[in-house]
């Protein structure tokens, strides 16, 4: 069983999970480490708090990781929204905490989340797509403290056309573009599995880019199921193992202290 590197508690303000839940769930699939890996987002403008409460999740965390140390290795996470004005307020705030892992994700793209239709109703898919994939491209400019991107593509599971018509390769340049930078730069991308629980037919980022990124040199690649309740940590995994030796990997990586650490597939 992989270690899932992308999981989200009562600590984020989207999720009831309860951390120990959580443990007992992973524990049961026999997974040997876990990343919490609560959002934190600045000025989120719609009705969810997306802000980390990082004092209380401090406090919290390395007393639940130290406690269960027995059963299973925990890591202390945080998924960061990186938007193109937030790099030095996001550096401050990564400062604060030891964290071991930092996931760096776009949620929001000109302040507006497409998660909601109002996003779509004045575009086509592909001019929706380009303008997330720029905005990507722009942000990582300014946001330089994390780990790996988070969930590359997924806002294809939010159109109102369905992913059926999505085509990867119409945006197989701008990947490549966002991929190289990761890669020059040491950071890495994630294999997220939650859309799939979701009905997706592939994870996030689809396998095209998984195989593009291995053949540029990408070494680094987390696996996570997004996972905001207890049972659907680790969903997907056998699948997203397959991915994964499909794109050429031979191994995936957890962190701790914001280190990658290789482990076979
Ligand atoms: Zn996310
Ligand atoms: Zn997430």
């Amino acid at each position: 069983m992989l270690s899932d590197f992308h999981v989200h508690t009562r600590f984020s303000g989207d999720s009831e999970a309860d951390p120990e839940a959580i443990l007992d769930h992973a524990v049961s699939m026999g997974m040997r480490h876990i990343c919490f890996t609560d959002h934190h987002d600045f000025d989120y403008q719609y009705e969810t708090d997306f802000n980390l409460p990082a004092e209380a999740y401090w406090s919290y965390m390395p007393e639940l990781r130290d406690r269960r140390a027995g059963q299973i290795a925990v890591s202390i996470g945080v998924e960061t929204g990186l938007e193109v004005p937030m790099g030095s307020r996001l550096h401050t705030f990564v400062a604060e905490h030891p964290y071991d892992f930092v996931i760096g994700s776009c949620h929001l793209l000109n302040g507006i989340d497409p998660y909601y239709p109002d996003f779509w109703q004045d575009k086509t898919d592909r001019e929706a797509l380009e303008l997330y994939f720029s905005i990507i491209r722009a942000t990582l400019d300014t946001c330089r403290d994390f780990d790996v991107y988070g969930h590359l593509d997924y806002i294809i599971r939010y159109s109102p056309n369905g992913i059926q018509n999505y085509n990867p390769s119409d945006y197989l340049e701008q990947a490549e573009d966002i991929l190289k930078t990761l890669i020059a730069e040491g950071k890495g991308i994630e294999l997220n599995t939650g859309g799939m629980y979701k009905g997706s037919v592939f994870p996030n980022p689809h396998p095209l880019f998984l195989k593009r990124y291995r053949e540029l040199g990408g070494e680094i690649i987390t696996v996570g199921a997004d996972a905001h309740k207890p049972d659907l940590v680790g969903y997907g995994f056998q699948q997203a193992a397959e991915y994964l030796k499909e794109a050429g990997f031979r191994y995936y990586c957890i962190f701790k202290e914001r280190k990658p650490i290789f482990l076979p597939l």
